[in-house]
């Protein structure tokens, strides 16, 4: 195969290069004009310019869902998964090739409601890769069905009166996990904060959970309006641990400083009440990673097939 046909196979054949965006840039983005998906999906290619991740060393595990479109937007490597299975797909990239940088993308539904299981368990084996979880609160690709984070009364297609139930709180939850070990939350809408917040996930050593408050104009339109119109709602949890954006300052005017390692004033922001924080709320690289207490030997193709051999030959008449 030539290498003028394959950008990859080119990138590892030039230790020196510079990667650049268009490096990294995938199939022209299909989201619905203004949805919270292109900001995060530009914030993270302004990730992977400044970090210069190898394209080739890179993967992104996506669920289903609006957002779970991200591989296919990104000249990294990608798995378009199914349902709510991100994170165990993720998992097994990260176990038998340690060497690749992980992020996975789910919404809020993907997430926290068929893949809820594998969410808290993903937390808690803390295996080192990148969580977004882009939260517009609303089952968005399957056309306005309520999810987990429905607020509570918002009419839906699935629940025409209104949602019934208060909505679960993804950092509650997150925050509630035995061994979690980075938990944050940021806004597409503040593109400084949701660079800076990504920066700090992805070099986290252990399993990083964002939680991305996302826009969806087509059926989520108002739920995000107050706070993008009154930067005084939002209340930003400042720390040299978790995220600084000194050139926010001057907008977003409310600031607490609060240190990531106390778990339990983190549970305390994290509980709703009038303001929405962004920040990191909890962050401790000293928790046990699953990943540790493992050895997958990488063997060749052909000591596996000799060992597949070994085995089948025990069944042999
Ligand atoms: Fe974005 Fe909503 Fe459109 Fe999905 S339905 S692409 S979340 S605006």
């Amino acid at each position: 195969m030539s290498d003028v046909c394959c950008p990859l196979i080119r990138a590892v054949s030039d230790e020196d290069r510079v990667y650049e965006l268009s490096d990294y840039e995938g199939a022209t983005a299909r989201w619905c004009p203004g949805c919270g998906d292109h900001s995060v999906l530009t914030a993270v290619e302004r990730l992977l310019v400044s970090e210069q991740l190898d394209p080739e060393q890179t993967v992104f595990v996506s669920g289903i869902g609006c957002s779970s479109r991200f591989p296919h937007y990104l000249k990294t490597y990608g798995f378009h998964g199914i349902h709510g299975r991100a994170l165990p797909v993720a998992t097994g990239v990260r176990l038998h090739r340690p060497d690749l940088t992980v992020f996975v993308v789910m919404g809020d539904g993907d997430c926290t409601s068929i893949g809820a299981g594998h969410w808290l368990h993903a937390t808690r084996y803390n295996m080192r890769m990148t969580a977004l979880m882009l939260d517009n609160a609303i089952y968005g690709l399957t056309k306005n069905q309520t999810s987990p984070t429905t607020p509570q009364a918002h009419p839906t297609n699935t629940q025409p009166k209104g949602s019934y139930l208060p909505p679960l709180n993804p950092l509650e939850v997150a925050l509630g996990v035995t061994n979690a070990s980075f938990v944050a939350q940021t806004a597409e809408w503040i593109p400084a904060h949701l660079y800076a917040t990504l920066r700090v996930a992805y070099q986290h050593d252990g399993f990083a959970f964002v939680r991305i408050l996302q826009r969806c104009p087509m059926y989520t339109p108002s739920i995000y309006q107050r706070a993008v119109q009154k930067p005084d709602l939002v209340e930003m949890l400042v720390h040299d641990d978790g995220v600084l954006v000194p050139e926010l300052e001057r907008t977003y005017r409310n600031r607490l400083m609060h240190d990531p390692k106390d778990l339990n004033r983190a549970r305390e922001l994290a509980t709703p009440d009038e303001k929405i924080r962004l920040g990191v709320f909890y962050r401790d690289e000293t928790k046990v990673k699953y990943e540790d207490t493992r050895y997958v030997a990488r063997r060749s193709n052909a000591e596996r097939i000799a060992q597949l051999n070994v085995e089948l030959d025990k069944y042999a008449i």
